[in-house]
């Protein structure tokens, strides 16, 4: 059976801009806050006190019984990491934010992947790629495209650099629900997958990784890491189609 994907009304759309809009302030924030020197706990409860101070609730807290309300997720973690206080981050890390809120009863989702000091090249290309390709893909959202054209739009433009495209996660829509239909893969082929319609809304995140695409699971049971070692980068943002395109909703 197939799900069906939810349309928001504008009052649904509403709430979730309101939502979007205390993420998008709080991963500005960060920009200045991440340095070497802080740990990832560090990042966690600063999240968790802005979002306290939005009325708003971290969407992540208890979230199938995560510990905390920031994933925060440094060089070859990819996802869902855990914040720690003896996780010190030093000059030349990468890291990752992935925050949510929730705002009467309404979800936003949104990650960045941040510099800590002075970062090598490399690094820093994977940071304009990964980037780069969640605005490419965001350039796909208008009635009448389709899924499959957004995901093609994140691989087309990512594999060309000689990274690769994480297959085992990917974006979502969401609402009243963290995750709800449908997936959203950042690899796939054009003109293939539902039709976009306005009200849908989703969270388009590239997962890209310097090397192979294969990921693990640590044995803390959350978080991920590539396999091979290298270095891995995550943009998200929450986006809704509109009559004539989309709206970032996680953006100030
Ligand atoms: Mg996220
Ligand atoms: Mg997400």
């Amino acid at each position: 059976m197939t799900k069906s994907i939810e349309l928001k009304s504008e009052t649904e759309l509403k709430k979730m801009r309101t939502a979007g809009k205390a993420t998008a302030k709080i991963l500005e924030s960060l920009k200045s806050f991440i340095k070497p020197g802080i740990t990832t706990e560090d990042i966690d409860k600063e999240v968790f006190k802005q979002i306290s101070s939005f009325n708003m609730k971290p969407a992540f807290l208890g979230y199938g019984g995560f510990p905390a309300s920031a994933c925060v997720s440094v060089n070859d973690e990819l996802v869902h990491g855990i914040p720690n206080d003896s996780c010190e981050l030093s000059s030349g890390d990468i890291v990752t934010v992935d925050i949510g809120t929730i705002y009467d009863g309404y979800y936003s989702d949104s990650a960045f992947t941040y510099p800590v000091g002075a970062i090598s090249e490399s690094a820093e290309k994977l940071l304009k790629v990964t980037e780069d390709s969640l605005y490419k893909a965001i350039e796909q959202v208008k009635p009448g495209n389709r899924l499959g054209d957004v995901s093609y739009a994140v691989q087309s433009y990512v594999e060309p650099f000689g990274y690769s495209i994480v297959r085992d996660y990917c974006g979502h829509g969401l609402g009243r629900n963290l995750h709800e239909e449908p997936s959203v893969p950042n690899f796939g082929k054009p003109g293939t997958g539902p039709r976009l319609l306005p009200g849908m809304v989703i969270a388009i995140e590239p997962m890209v990784n310097i090397g192979k695409y294969y990921v693990r699971v640590l044995p803390n049971e959350w978080t991920v890491v590539t396999r091979d070692g290298s270095l891995c980068a995550h943009f998200e943002h929450t986006v809704a189609v509109t009559k004539d395109g989309y709206e970032i909703l996680t953006q100030l």
